[in-house]
């Protein structure tokens, strides 16, 4: 048996290493730069470790969560590895020990936050040991192309110059595409890496896209009582409200986001994590790091902002290999919310983002293929038979004419307007305000009054997602013509609408307010600007305690 093999049984008690683990742990061994991409789960961490184990040195790792770092730790320990980790929740004392034990080469692996590498004691310590290895686990954080950009990666790669003997870095991350991988080799300085890109395809995982009439109830024919569920909105109200429906209906159900005190959110996390609630509804601020495998099922209730985090998301379903199901609502109303979160905020790629979610909620095709496509990884089948479009029937529809006349409407409107009051007006609805602005003597005033008001609103979603259409507006969404509407408005193109045939209409949603993402969004969008502007800077954030970790 070889060398590693033999670590492999005698540290984790596995028998043969998963596709690429060998390879990666060799490259690492030879000395050279390597990049690992791996689905979730797929296995990054033992590609580092065996490494560190065999190395005589101290592996750095750099991880971008304490409580990742503490359970690798605890894991490592139990195995019999010398591993520790640096926090800020640890006492001066307990630090200083844990460097000397460093220094003095007592220790295999040492975890650290990427903030640390801006500290200079600890830097003036670094310099005094042999570091073997330099591991970076979420590597896809120093990209601005990612979905989780971390202003203190790029201390990474300067960290090489203080270490003695040029140590190799090993990258690795779950969600890479093709522009996040190159643009992670660049910004971590990397020379000429060993790359390996496991497939990313999840074969238990059924994926739907659900159009529910309404959310809620639809959210009961799905969950059951026993069956691990993780619920994912965009907003912490969101998470309120659904978490408090659940409850009154009597499910096991426990909710997450960063506005709860930390206390309350352990509680909620370790209820999930020991059963004791089977379902917990939360914001994206859950999960990571969270190594559950017996989920069943992953529900969206909104529909995320980019590919990538959604698939992260759905990915926390069905670890144990056992099938399990990825489900999106998608609604009309979704769409509007989030192109209009997203010219408050500007991340450089998020309407680019957006609209791969839009096609995806869209399409006929396979979604898995989609899914992979989209990861730059091609696939020898044409349906999956496990998607809601593999196993759905779909039909397209022509609207074109439909979208003249709600485009001669919204131009009748004065282009001044949400999608609400549009769909009213085309609806020829006798309402109070229609009356006072004068618009149900509009020609366009009940010229679709045989839609529903789904049916008009999907095709408004429609066209925003096609371009024909945009929202603008300060606090209240605004549907607004763009360059593209004369094409649409003169039919020297056409639309068409794919329907579902489990489609059924849609009722709106109440009004929600976003102001947690938006604030979200436009904190980002401040550290990436200093960022750019001044370099390294301090940043100090005075908010809600709730915000800050949000924003991290
Ligand atoms: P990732 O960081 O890629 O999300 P982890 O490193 O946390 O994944 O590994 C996920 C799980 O897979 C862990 O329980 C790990 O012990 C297990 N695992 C890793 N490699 C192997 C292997 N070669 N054989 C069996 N299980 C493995
Ligand atoms: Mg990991
Ligand atoms: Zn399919």
């Amino acid at each position: 048996m070889s060398e590693l093999l033999t670590t492999l049984k005698n540290y984790y008690g596995y028998d043969t290493f998963r596709p690429g683990q060998m390879e990666l742990i060799e490259e690492i061994l030879s000395g050279r730069d390597v990049v690992g991409v791996m689905p979730t789960g797929g296995g990054k961490s033992l590609c580092y470790q065996i490494p560190a184990i065999q190395l005589d040195g101290v592996t750095l790792v750099i991880s971008p969560l304490i409580s990742l770092m503490k359970d690798q730790v605890d894991t490592l320990v139990t195995m019999g590895v010398r591993a520790d980790s640096l926090t800020s929740q640890m006492s001066l004392d307990e630090q200083n020990d844990t460097l000397r034990k460093a220094v003095r080469g007592e220790l295999d692996l040492l975890y650290v936050s990427p903030e640390r590498l801006e500290n200079d004691y600890f830097l003036s310590h670094v310099k005094r040991m042999t570091i073997d290895l330099i591991a970076v686990d979420e590597a896809h954080c120093i990209s601005q192309w990612g979905h989780d950009f971390r202003l203190s990666y790029q201390n990474i790669p300067k960290i090489r110059e203080i270490c003695q003997n040029n140590p190799p870095f090993a990258a690795f991350t779950a969600t890479a595409t093709p522009e996040v991988r190159v643009d992670m080799v660049k910004k971590l300085q990397l020379t000429d890496p060993y790359q390996y890109t496991a497939s990313f395809d999840r074969p238990n995982l059924s994926f739907s896209v659900v159009y529910p009439k309404k959310k809620q109830q639809q959210l009961l024919s799905i969950l059951k009582d026993k069956e691990t569920s993780i619920i994912y909105c965009n907003t912490r109200k969101n998470v309120e409200r659904v978490h408090t429906f659940l409850k009154k209906k009597g499910y096991p159900v426990g909710y997450y986001h960063a506005g709860l005190d930390p206390v309350e959110r352990n509680q909620q996390q370790e209820d999930f994590l020991y059963d004791k609630t089977s379902i917990i509804v939360a914001t994206n601020a859950f999960g990571m790091g969270i190594d559950k495998s017996n989920v069943r099922r992953v529900i969206h209730y909104n529909m995320p902002l980019d590919m990538e985090s959604y698939y992260q998301e759905a990915g926390r379903a069905g670890r144990d290999g056992a099938p399990a199901e990825a489900l999106l609502f998608y609604s009309s109303q979704d769409i509007i919310t989030n192109n209009l979160l997203i010219e408050q905020g500007n991340h450089p790629h998020a309407k680019k983002n957006l609209n791969t979610m839009i096609t995806y909620c869209k399409t006929g095709q396979c979604l898995r293929k989609t899914i992979l496509k989209y990861f730059d990884e091609d696939v020898p089948w044409t349906n999956c038979e496990n998607c809601s479009n593999c196993n759905g029937e779909t039909e397209t529809v022509d609207v074109t004419e439909e979208c003249q006349k709600i485009l001669s409407c919204i131009f009748r409107m004065n282009q001044s307007y949400g999608m609400g009051l549009i769909v009213d007006v085309l609806r020829g609805k006798e309402i109070a305000r229609i009356q006072n602005l004068g618009f149900h003597k509009l020609s366009t005033y009940g010229i679709m009054s045989e839609y529903s008001e789904k049916e008009i609103k999907d095709i408004i979603a429609l066209m925003v997602s096609e371009n024909y259409l945009r929202v603008g507006g300060d606090q209240y969404p605004i549907i607004q013509f763009t360059s593209k509407t004369p094409e649409l408005l003169h039919a020297k193109t056409r639309l068409s609408l794919i329907q579902k045939s489990e489609k059924e209409p849609i009722k709106p949603l109440k009004e929600t307010s976003d102001y947690d993402t938006v604030l979200f969004e436009k904190l980002r969008t401040l550290r990436r600007t200093i960022a750019e502007d001044i370099g390294k800077p301090p940043f100090v954030v005075f908010t809600d305690k709730s915000l800050i970790d949000m924003a991290s």
